[in-house]
């Protein structure tokens, strides 16, 4: 079965729901950043918590869900579209093997105290930040919180991965369920209710439940109307010649430095895990191209970039 996201609202319009079935997605992560499981866990609920809020947003515009966390785990980044689209990594895709005593992967104790922020990048207008302390270090309690605090939605929000014994991914998923203003004080506690049903989202989509009957196991016995299906995918927009355009923006000094110590220049993509190599010579034509032009040197977002330190 193929990821997808589903949006709906019950035709009682008191509650918005989503969920995904995020396993391909998570899986290729894992493989891209070769992460350990309880980074996989940790980096798979950001990625498909990344997921189901960009469906919320506008066609076009983006959000970046970050988790900063005084934890082993580092910063956790994952920035997601409308369209679907999602890459993500974890600073320390390496983390040790933490468990609870009920043997389940400890993602709580990787990720630590620290902040969730989300920042919704849109069209003609300036982003938008919103931040949370982190309540739990699970990521779905987080953004559970993220959403009733920061944007005074009540929502519930569940995130899940199952990591194989051979660190594969197995299963991931999750969804968002909304209460509208309109929402009775019934509904409330019939949805209460069949949350507590749920234990695990991961092992749900495990045993073959699609994204439509999560839904139905959240809503119980109200209709709802799904407004929109989408696939989702893993997928970075990064590129060779975007690559160039960050050598340019390190000036030319360090450029010079670079090639003098390593022969060549190495780009690695943050996020995909993609390397660029550029061999002296490109490097050289470059440099010559760009005091030609005397062209201003781009402003680079050196977050997204690290250069490699190479052993010769
Ligand atoms: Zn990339």
């Amino acid at each position: 079965m193929d990821d997808y996201l589903i949006r709906a609202i019950t035709t009682n319009k008191e509650i918005r729901a989503l969920a995904v079935k995020s396993t391909n997605v998570v899986r290729e992560a894992q493989e891209r950043h070769q992460t350990t499981p309880v980074a996989t866990a940790a980096l798979g609920r950001v990625i498909t918590g990344a997921l189901l809020t960009g469906s919320l947003v506008k066609s076009g515009d983006e959000i970046v869900l970050k988790i900063e966390g005084t934890g082993p785990a580092g910063k956790i980044v994952a920035d997601a579209n409308q369209e679907g689209e999602v890459r993500g990594y974890i600073q320390n895709p390496k983390l040790d093997l933490y468990q609870t005593d009920s043997g389940k992967l400890d993602v709580a104790k990787a990720v630590g105290a620290g902040e969730l922020s989300l920042t919704k990048i849109m069209r003609m207008k300036e982003p938008y930040k919103g931040s949370v302390p982190l309540v739990s270090g699970e990521i779905g309690e987080d953004l559970t919180y993220y959403f009733t605090a920061s944007e005074q939605v009540p929502s519930a929000v569940g995130l899940g991965v199952l990591v194989d014994t051979d660190l594969s991914v197995k299963a991931a998923g999750g969804f968002i369920i909304q209460l509208l203003p309109d929402a009775a004080e019934e509904t409330i506690e019939m949805l209460e209710k069949n949350l507590e049903n749920i234990t695990s989202v991961s092992k749900m989509i495990e045993g073959g439940m699609t994204p439509e009957e999560l839904l139905t196991e959240l809503l119980g016995d109200m209709d709802y109307r799904i407004m929109a299906r989408k696939d989702v995918k893993f997928k970075c927009r990064c590129s060779r010649e975007r690559s160039f355009e960050l050598i340019a923006g390190l000036g030319k000094d360090e450029i010079e430095e670079t090639l003098a110590e390593q022969g060549e220049i190495e780009v690695r993509c943050h996020f995909c895990n993609s390397t660029y190599n550029f061999k002296k010579e490109e490097v050289e034509e470059l440099i010559k191209e760009l005091e030609a032009k005397e062209k201003e040197i781009p402003e680079v977002d050196t977050d997204q970039i690290i250069i490699e330190e190479k052993d010769n």
